[in-house]
């Protein structure tokens, strides 16, 4: 039997999950005082191309919480990753990836918000006269965004300093978890059976064997990324109910301190087709310019040379007043397309009952000393809530783990 000290643990998944994961792993003590070796297996790594199957770096993202009044899980996990992230903000400001910015949330056909937006700064009801006249409620607080790509080269760096550049990221497709023990995987992780596994494999845990969660599915969203640096809010429409966040027609924008911005979005429930629909990009720069004329600056709206209204109306066309000028200017969703950079789809993994957040049944990979097991803990099926609970799930998933080897006296 090998020593436990010498047995590593394994990160299944560099996803936001798992790499948020590996740093509170790092941070503990159990890999603070005993120095066990760790690795990050994945598939898809931050500065790959971008793949639909890798959520992380095709989400807008916001923090923007669907946990419903009575769910106490998720809005513990979402309320942490706020706090952990606005403090980031606030220490080092915007070369973090995050902005910090106003955001308002505006619903038709209801007239509740959930209870946790009252949690956060500066939360507002927005008066019936300060809202447009087809949107039945609003509310207004502080929130953020992040830049996906930029956040997760971030904590990349954190990794390599917290594990004095110890910690080793492989580029593996695993098929199962019983491939752990596979020569191939011994010869980057070492001859040691894992101590323990943690799953992180977001929509991967459909097909990864020993896993294979049906529970599993994919909530394909399509996104447009598009340039327009004066815009420094967030908005957001719901129309129907938003139940856990599956629901309704969602339609967002969300600014990033880089200056680029993501409008939204769909959510298409187990549809898995990986390219830009035509018409669900016309359909979502309808929608945002609805919410939001001011996208379009305007330079890009073609000015009237005389008389500004000689130019209205055309149809389909929303026209909105330009400032306090009086003058009224058209707004059609071509409009925008010169401030397109290009077209995202993604599938959120998302799961019939909710993240998957447990210690799961050990593994014994070494059939000759059935006393060697490895731990499993999964923490996977966040849907389209994984960067705005990433750190309060990374945290509860190092908990499982501390308790596992601790309660078994592994170590
Ligand atoms: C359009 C869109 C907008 C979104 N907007 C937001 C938002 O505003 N706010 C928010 O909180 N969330 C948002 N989300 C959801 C968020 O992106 C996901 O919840 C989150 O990225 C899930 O992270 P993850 O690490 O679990 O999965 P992923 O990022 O998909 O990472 C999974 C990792 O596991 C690896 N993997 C999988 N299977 C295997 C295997 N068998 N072997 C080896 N490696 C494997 C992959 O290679 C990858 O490294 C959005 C998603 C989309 C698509």
């Amino acid at each position: 039997m090998s020593s436990n000290t010498e047995r590593p643990i394994i990160i299944l998944g560099a996803g936001i999950i798992g790499l948020t994961t590996a740093i509170r792993l790092l941070e503990s003590s159990l890999y603070q005082d005993k120095n066990i070796p760790v690795h990050i297996i994945a598939d898809h790594l931050p500065n790959d191309p971008l793949d639909p199957k890798y959520a992380s770096t095709i989400a807008g993202a916001h923090h923007l919480s669907f946990a419903d009044d009575d769910d106490e899980r998720q809005r513990r996990w979402d309320k942490r990753t706020f706090q952990i992230m606005y403090k980031e903000w606030k220490d080092e400001g915007e070369s973090t990836g995050l902005m910090v910015m106003k955001q308002t949330e505006m619903f038709v056909g209801h007239t509740k918000h959930l209870k946790i937006y009252e949690e956060h700064p500066d939360f507002k009801v927005i008066n019936h006269t300060e809202r447009p006249d087809n949107i039945d409620h609003s509310v207004s607080f502080t929130s953020l965004t992040i830049t996906p790509i930029t956040y997760l080269n971030r904590l990349l760096k954190r990794i390599s300093e917290l594990s004095g550049g110890k910690l080793i990221i492989h580029r593996y497709h695993l098929p199962s978890l019983t491939y752990l023990s596979h020569p191939s995987i011994q010869a980057m992780i070492g001859p040691h059976i894992p101590l323990a596994v943690i799953v992180c494999v977001g929509i991967g845990a459909l097909n990864l064997g020993d896993v294979e969660d049906k529970n599993v599915f994919s909530t394909r969203g399509q996104v447009v990324k598009i340039k327009a640096p004066w815009i420094r809010s967030g908005y957001t429409r719901q129309i129907g109910t938003l139940d856990g966040g599956e629901n309704g027609e969602r339609t967002y924008i969300i600014p990033r301190s880089n200056g680029e911005i993501i409008l939204g979005g769909t959510r298409e429930l187990n549809d898995w087709f990986p390219y830009p629909r035509q018409s669900t990009i016309k359909d979502i720069l309808k929608r945002t310019i609805e919410i939001c004329p001011d996208l379009i600056p305007n330079h890009l709206i073609a000015p009237a040379l005389s008389n500004p209204q000689d130019q209205l109306p055309l149809e389909d066309l929303n026209k909105t007043k330009i400032g306090h000028t009086g003058i009224t200017k058209s707004i059609s969703p071509e409009s925008l397309e010169p401030l397109i950079i290009e077209h995202l789809v993604g599938f959120r993994p998302s799961r019939k009952i909710g993240t998957r957040l447990e210690r799961g049944k050990d593994l014994i990979l070494d059939q000759n000393d059935q006393n060697e097991k490895t731990i499993v803990i999964h923490n996977y099926g966040h849907g389209g809530a994984g960067w705005q609970s990433c750190w309060g799930t990374a945290e509860d998933a190092i908990s499982l783990m501390n308790e596992a080897v601790v309660g078994r006296s592994y170590i």
